[in-house]
Formats: C-alpha cells, structure tokens, sequence
C-alpha cells in the first residue's frame, strides 16, 4: 500500500473495513463487568460460582483485545500499514482481514502465536480473582 496510489476497490476495502473496526469499538460487552459473589458455604455453589466468574472473565479479556486490536488497526490503517503484519511485516490476506477486520498479524504468526511461540497479552489467573482466606 505503501508509495502508491489506492484503486477504487482498494478504497472501498478499506472504507467497509473502517466501518467493520468503528462497531467493535462501539459494541457493548455481553457482561457490564463481573459482578457475581462467590458463595463459600456450600462447596458445590462455590464451584459453580467459580466456573460462571471464570466465563465472564473470558468474556471480557475476549472483548478489551478486540477492541484493544481495533484500535491499532485503525491506527495502522492511517498509517497505510494495515495489510502489513504487525509481526513479521508480511502480508495479511484479504480473506483474513474481511473476516477479521482487527487482525494485527498474518495467519502464519497468529498460528505461531497460538503454538505458545510469544504472547503480547499475560493471561489472567483464577487464582488471583478469588477471596484471600484468613
Ligand atoms: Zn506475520
């Protein structure tokens, strides 16, 4: 894209796409921030409870890094490095960007990032949600 005239097409590519990263940044998340008690008197509550935290902390760590992506990616849209991989500086396929328009990083990478090869993001723990016993 760089040191060069966009086609038409190319325009309207980037244009849906645009749209497509402003939606995700103004969606709301499924969950309005975790909220549940964990009842510690019966144990199978306590699982249960556990288990319905644990989701909602999915929930929204999935939604701050798709929003968090959709930034940068707008981002990188106005610095016409959008189909370049923020990784490895290769190409991110058409496809791959029409399916996800916040995608930072080529197939090959997201795939190698996948395998544990690096992480950007420290996953967050159970452990550290739950009530300190005294
Ligand atoms: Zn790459």
């Amino acid at each position: 894209m760089k040191g060069r005239i966009m086609t038409a097409s190319e325009r309207r590519f980037l244009d849906e796409q645009k749209k497509k990263l402003i939606a995700i940044l103004g969606a709301r998340p499924n969950k309005d921030g975790i909220k549940n008690e964990i009842r510690q008197h019966d144990a199978g509550d306590m699982s249960s409870d556990l288990t319905n935290l644990g989701t909602e902390v999915a929930v929204l760590d999935c939604d701050y890094q798709q929003k968090r992506d959709a930034r940068i990616a707008l981002q990188k849209m106005e610095e016409a490095t959008y189909f370049e991989c923020s990784e490895c500086e290769g190409k991110i396929s058409i496809r791959r960007l029409t399916a996800i328009p916040q995608a930072l990083v080529c197939i090959r990478c997201k795939d190698l990032s996948e395998q544990g090869q690096y992480h950007d993001v420290a996953p967050v723990r159970i452990g550290d949600l739950l009530p300190q016993t005294v």
